[in-house]
């Protein structure tokens, strides 16, 4: 059978295999392709300030340009690159891509802005992400300081010793750690206590339909005022209208993303955003 042959191999499917573990293993063949032919891509998307209306970050999202299929979007291959362990390669990749367009950016003059980067649970767990992210910032010259990681609760919720232990080294080295999907996930409250958190991102799906859902804008009233008095700075995802944004300044939350300003775009296409802002 395919495991007998082993990692790397050609997979001959096994009889009575399901469909779904079908399409597993040949996401899983392309992906090792992906990773050894450069298929894989990195789009930015603008953080931009609710005050200033400024662009003060990029967040770093993977793609896979497929020759075949065209771009392919996370959803369809991280739980793949995790089940497989592929997700320790990939990472370190997109760990190490972003910071050198980061750095190219600053170098050209463009701005000090941070770097947001999406960090699996299971990289924790595959990878030392300590050493990885070192040697990122070691490549790069980029600034421990300017990098953020992005954390699900759910990482945070699954082994929280070892999660609070390695978010400390991360943050000895003086990067800004964030909770992405805040709202979401389990225990959350009493994880942002335990650990060294700087950032919460609201998860999209409280901010999607405001302002016609009361509750919706009740709970994303109650994490600004909570992070803040927590003294940790409150980004909002998902912000597509300007009725939205209104809603965000009124509550005094830090900064936003979303379609409203960008969608997640190539770096030649993000420089643009970045040399419009220095020349308005
Ligand atoms: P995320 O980190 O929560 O990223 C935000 C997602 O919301 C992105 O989807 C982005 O394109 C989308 N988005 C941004 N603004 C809007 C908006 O106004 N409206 C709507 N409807 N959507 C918006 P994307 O790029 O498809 O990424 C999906 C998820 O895949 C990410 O969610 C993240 O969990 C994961 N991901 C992406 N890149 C990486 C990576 O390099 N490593 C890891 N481990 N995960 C990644
Ligand atoms: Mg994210
Ligand atoms: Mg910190
Ligand atoms: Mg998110």
């Amino acid at each position: 059978g395919a495991k007998a042959l082993g990692r790397g191999a050609w997979c001959f499917y096994e009889e009575g295999m399901t469909q779904g573990a079908r399409e597993r293993l040949a996401v899983e063949a392309g992906l090792r392709r992906a990773l050894a032919n450069g298929e894989l891509r990195l789009y930015y998307q603008p953080q931009v300030s609710v005050a200033s209306g400024r662009i003060v970050g990029a967040e770093a999202l993977l793609r896979w340009q497929d020759p075949q299929e065209g771009l392919v979007s996370p959803a369809r291959f991280i739980p793949v690159a995790e089940s497989s362990g592929l997700i320790a390669p990939i990472g370190q990749w997109v760990l190490l891509e972003a910071c050198l367009q980061a750095q190219r950016w600053r170098s050209a003059g463009l701005g000090s802005m941070t770097m947001a980067v999406n960090v699996s649970p299971r990289q924790f767990a595959l990878s030392d992400l300590v050493a990885v992210v070192g040697d990122a910032l070691a490549q790069s010259g980029f600034p421990a300081t300017s990098l953020e990681l992005e954390i699900t609760e759910s990482a945070l919720a699954e082994r929280p010793e070892q999660a609070l232990a390695l978010l400390t080294k991360l943050g000895d080295l003086g990067l800004r750690l964030s909770v992405d999907d805040f709202g979401t996930g389990y225990s959350s409250l009493a994880h942002i206590k335990r650990f060294p958190i700087d950032v919460l991102k609201i998860d999209q799906s409280f901010i999607r339909e405001i302002p016609e859902s009361g509750e919706d804008m009740a709970i994303s009233s109650a994490i600004i005022a909570m992070g803040h008095s927590l003294g940790l700075a409150v980004l909002a995802e998902g912000v597509e209208t300007p009725a939205q944004l209104d809603f965000l300044r009124q509550r005094g939350c830090d900064s936003y993303q979303g379609y409203l300003r960008s969608r997640p775009v190539p770096p030649d296409a993000f420089e643009v955003l970045l040399r419009d802002q220095l020349a308005g």
